[in-house]
């Protein structure tokens, strides 16, 4: 049976009870891919009278007495509720696995709208709306759009279906493998906990990904010297799964789905181990080369490094092999910590597409100790986030005003999320611009474009006097959308020339720009800053990831913007409009 590539790659290809490779190719299977070219047809807004003949189809098909693959294929089209046209088309799926006009549609809709299709509460109707009139392609993008209230401000939505989608496509994604730092992050410190409370006497040390702080994460790891068959049985217990394990390696599969990793070793290994599986491939493979000799057992990491006589590298920055070589004339102790934000920059009120009053978010500032909010709703072309006109734009001054004067000494500064148009330019005339305190830059609209598009937009936008921060540099959302292409190094050169800020957008799902690009940006002078895009005053608490991030690109504090106290932030923005 020829299976076309596609497909063995979408769940929701596969027949709901078996993997596709022994699915019998039964009536439900059959039903399946009618209802599939159904859903398929509408999406694509095809002849509504077509696409329901085919979903009746596969109604009547699972209700058969006979199994279609077991009878004579003659007696197929004289089969209730089967005619020519389907009967055809149940030939050709036992034939050959699928059928052409399947295919065919399957060929020319995006993997992420086909994905849409598993999601609970939205039917073809709804994600033909989604794909075509608000452009997302993705499920990402989607679970996004509801995050920033976007879906249910889109006709025929409201708030119940969004609230229903996200939820939906938060437990589907649980269920796929990878994970967000922050998706795991409490679950982590939680598993934490309970081991080191089982094996009270025993080393139990996070290890891998998680120690180093990456954004992605597909498996927690910890080294122990809690043994093989301890662990086993523990774990079995609890109905974690075991997957594999080999030597002292053991990897379990918990109810969450989430894999579990562990490395037991006698404790005079401990810290070599943990060393080594702190490390990535390519930092580890660095070292061995050059330090291969020094190695024996080490009662601390402070001990390798010494020996080695490199400054200490912390697990975070054990990532590129380059590290190695800055480390031993530079030392990265004192970089930037969470309580080093002193500021809210970018944010948006319930004047565009967030939640909250400007005086909520005020208030939930000076509660948290920081010193001055930076308001940055959407612009005018934002126009599916409620994106401010100019005439809203002097309303809004006027309230910041007021709110100032009743504030006092917090304070609240005028910015805008300013659109950069498709030709490089901003969203609003020069006299507009000017009656920001700051303004943030960034790209949200025909975001599939060559990189020298999106470079001639960047540079645009950099060049343009009025930007002071360039916002999430390539719009890339973790784990379902990739960003435009873009050249960092020409961007981090341009915002050097111009003095522009580039943003690190602290959204779990962001974290853009990226913490591989800070080193080269923080040597050329360039500032970054630190900012949660907040859309409710409880993602102000967001920043945390944008600081572990910033840890893994050697940021110090004096090198964030958001750190700066109020004194400092007036005076830079002083000598930026200059
Ligand atoms: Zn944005
Ligand atoms: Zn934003």
């Amino acid at each position: 049976m020829k299976v076309p590539k596609q497909f063995g790659t979408f769940s929701f290809w596969l027949p709901s009870r078996l993997p596709f490779a022994i699915a019998p190719m039964d009536n439900y299977y059959i039903a399946d891919q009618f209802s599939m070219l159904a859903k398929l047809m509408d999406i694509h807004g095809e002849n509504s009278f077509k696409s329901k003949s085919y979903s009746i189809a596969a109604f009547n098909i699972e209700k058969l007495p006979v199994q279609l693959h077991e009878i004579e294929r003659e007696k197929i089209f004289s089969l209730k509720g089967i005619g020519d046209s389907v009967g055809k088309k149940v030939l050709e799926i036992i034939d050959r696995g699928t059928m052409k006009a399947l295919e065919d549609y399957v060929t020319k809709t995006p993997p992420g709208v086909l994905e849409m299709l598993n999601i609970k509460g939205i039917g073809p109707k709804k994600i033909a709306q989604i794909w075509k009139e608000m452009e997302i392609e993705s499920l990402g993008e989607l679970l996004y759009a509801c995050t920033e209230n976007r879906l249910a401000r889109f006709k025929g939505f409201g708030e119940k279906t969004q609230k229903n989608v996200q939820d939906a496509i938060t437990f589907y994604m649980k269920n796929q493998g990878s994970h967000l730092y922050a998706e795991v992050e409490s679950y982590a410190w939680e598993i934490n906990k309970i081991l080191k409370k089982k094996f009270e006497k025993h080393a139990m040390e996070f290890t891998g990904a998680f120690r180093r702080q990456s954004e992605i994460i597909d498996k927690l790891e910890w080294v122990t010297t809690v043994t093989v068959p301890e662990l086993k049985e523990f774990f079995q217990k609890n109905n974690f799964t075991e997957e594999e394990s080999g030597g002292f390696t053991t990897l379990f599969r918990g109810p969450e789905n989430l894999l579990l990793e562990f490395y037991s070793v006698p404790s005079d290994q401990l810290t070599d181990k943990l060393f080594e599986t702190s490390s990535s491939e390519a930092f580890l493979t660095e070292w061995n080369k050059n330090f291969a000799a020094t190695k024996k057992p080490f009662r601390n990491e402070e001990e390798i490094f010494s020996s080695a006589g490199v400054n200490y590298i912390p697990p975070f920055l054990r990532e590129q092999p380059e590290i190695i070589k800055k480390a031993k004339q530079q030392t990265y102790t004192g970089l930037i910590q969470p309580e080093d934000i002193k500021a809210i920059i970018h944010s948006h009120s319930n004047w565009s597409d967030g939640s909250n009053t400007i005086e909520d978010m005020a208030r939930a500032c000076i509660k948290k100790g920081l010193e001055y909010l930076v308001i940055s709703d959407h612009s005018k072309s934002a126009f599916y986030a409620n994106g401010l006109t100019e005439e809203r734009i002097r309303e809004q001054h006027d309230y910041i005003d007021e709110l100032n004067e009743k504030l006092k000494p917090f304070k609240i500064f005028k910015s805008i999320e300013c659109d950069i148009l498709n030709d490089g330019s901003l969203d609003y005339s020069n006299d507009v611009l000017a009656t920001f305190d700051l303004i943030l830059t960034s790209i949200h609209s025909n975001i599939k474009m060559s990189e020298e598009k999106a470079m001639s937009r960047l540079l645009g936008a950099i060049k343009n006097p009025y930007t002071t921060i360039l916002g999430h540099m390539t719009a890339r959302l973790l784990l379902s959308r990739p960003g435009y292409p873009a050249d960092h190094k020409a961007v981090i050169d341009a915002c050097h020339k111009h003095n522009v800020v580039i943003e690190l957008n602290a959204n779990p799902r962001r974290l853009d720009m990226d913490w591989r690009h800070i080193p080269y940006a923080l040597e050329k002078g360039v500032m970054i800053s630190i900012d949660p895009d907040a859309h409710e005053v409880s993602e102000f608490d967001l920043c945390k990831y944008g600081v572990l991030m910033a840890q893994k690109g050697g940021v110090r504090k004096e090198q964030n913007l958001s750190s700066f106290t109020l004194k400092e932030f007036e005076a830079f923005l002083a000598k930026k409009k200059k």
